[in-house]
């Protein structure tokens, strides 16, 4: 096991990392911008280094720094959490070839699975069911109105080197498809640096349904069951749990190996997650493997018992998995809900500034993973996500009171939050009901 790690990530992530890493007895660097200098979590690292200015682009974007941290901190491996480096192929050659480990799959599979038309291929290949669409890229616009014509309106241009929702574009005739080819490709330009485009069938309204995997470098691979994650604004996930409410158990069976097949044949290590459409039939279609560990892994957590850091740690050091999928239980219910500093009565505008009070819910079945205290003075420059509460109880109504419970005893002054929104959802009687679906929050409560 590695003795000593770097941590190239900010906020609730870094300090999750670490955290496992304390349990372990491993120690911790972490970097940080100017903007994040005064992070409390940092002293909990046993070294941090300032690696550059407070956009992301001059700081934990900037592998160059970070190797250098890396080397100047002698640590074995680099844990790159989420966002970021995460998905950057490049940064884990480079980390390799300095004989630092990265912490995630080989960078020969994350590039692969990176580029969606890719990993498409890659799913068609392990009899994976993919969204009806385009066998590859779109190469002009004849063949962008041919494959609509074939597949029929609506339909969906997505970038291939797509992530947050970038370069995605529904189209319901020719002249909308003309239109969105040019500004899909154009944004997915400007975000990825890469205009590949691609079509696929725009499913009305399914679920979101994601299955977590691990899986060593000696060829084992086990599932954590799946998470839906069909409560989302804009392609942004808001709520998350597991299991998948109501979703028959032979087709919670078939998502599960459809996820593992698909793994085993990319020549995946590591954490990972598959992503799924799943439409009303509840047949369910993949959309893309994110190669990194995932905003939504507690809720894994708490139902599987396994601690997905551990795993990515244990992996990453040439362990083998020690288990196997009988014992990957499924107890009771999860459900996280992201805690963003938005304001939801102000179509969601960031809400940077400082936490002037707090009061953190507790009791049973309750955990908070959070950076933020009173005095925290939450930067501009990076996500708004600052902080995860999830709860864990028998089942899913429990859940869903216990969360309820939670968030009118949530008190976080001095900026907006997401939680007014997050607690119209847990009154919702269709969200109650387990009757969820992509469209659900921008159709019911917006
Ligand atoms: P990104 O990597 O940009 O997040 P994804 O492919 O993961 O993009 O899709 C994000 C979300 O966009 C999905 O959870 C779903 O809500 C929506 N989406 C993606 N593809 C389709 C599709 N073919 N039909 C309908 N909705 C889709």
């Amino acid at each position: 096991m590695f003795q000593r790690i770097l941590v190239a990530n900010r906020g609730e992530i870094a300090l999750r990392i670490i955290r496992t890493c304390h349990e372990l007895g491993i120690e911790t660097v972490a970097v940080y911008s100017e903007a994040d200098r005064n992070a409390s979590y940092l002293e909990l690292a046993d070294e941090s280094y300032c690696i550059g200015g407070n956009s992301s682009a001059e700081s934990y974007l900037m592998i160059n720094r970070i190797i250098s941290a890396a080397e100047v901190g002698n640590v074995q491996a680099i844990h790159p959490g989420y966002g970021f480096l995460a998905e950057n192929s490049h940064f884990a050659e480079v980390c390799r070839s300095c004989n630092i480990e990265f912490i995630g799959p080989p960078h020969e599979a994350m590039k692969q699975l990176g580029d969606k038309v890719t990993a498409r291929k890659i799913a068609r290949d392990a009899k994976v069911h993919t969204v009806p669409g385009s066998e590859g890229l779109i190469e002009d616009e004849a063949e962008a109105l041919r494959v609509a014509e074939e597949i029929g309106y609506p339909v969906l241009v997505k970038a291939t080197a797509g992530g947050g929702g970038k370069g995605m574009r529904v189209a319901r005739n020719d002249i909308s498809l003309k239109s969105c080819l040019s500004s899909a490709a154009a944004e997915a330009e400007k975000a990825f640096n890469n205009a590949g485009v691609y079509l696929e069938k725009y499913i009305e309204n399914p679920r979101h349904i994601e299955v977590q995997i691990l899986a060593d470098q000696h060829g084992n691979a086990v599932h954590l069951w799946e998470r839906d994650c069909s409560l989302q604004r804009r392609h942004q996930k808001l709520v998350e749990e597991t299991p998948a409410p109501d979703l028959p158990n032979a087709v919670r069976e078939d998502i599960c190996k459809a996820a593992i097949r698909l793994v085993k044949s990319s020549g995946y290590a590591n954490a990972g997650t598959v992503e799924f459409l799943v439409d009303s039939q509840f047949q369910f279609y993949f959309i893309e493997v994110n190669a990194r560990i995932q905003v939504e892994h507690p809720v894994s957590e708490q139902v599987t018992g396994i601690d997905l850091i551990e795993q990515q740690l244990r992996v990453a050091a040439g362990e083998e998995l020690g288990l196997s999928q009988r014992n990957v239980p499924c107890n009771g219910s999860s459900i996280e809900v992201r805690i963003n500093a938005e304001d939801p009565a102000n179509d969601f505008r960031g809400s940077p500034g400082t936490i002037t009070g707090m009061k953190v819910p507790g009791g049973r079945g309750i955990r908070f993973d959070s950076h933020i205290h009173v005095g925290y003075r939450i930067p501009p420059f990076y996500d708004s996500l600052i902080g995860k509460l999830i709860v864990h109880r028998p089942t899913r109504a429990e859940s869903i009171r216990c969360m309820k419970r939670a968030l009118e005893e949530f008190r976080i002054e001095g900026i907006h939050t997401t939680i007014p929104l997050l607690q119209q959802i847990f009154n919702h009687t269709a969200f109650v009901e387990g009757r969820v679906d992509t469209g659900f929050i921008e159709r019911e409560l917006l």
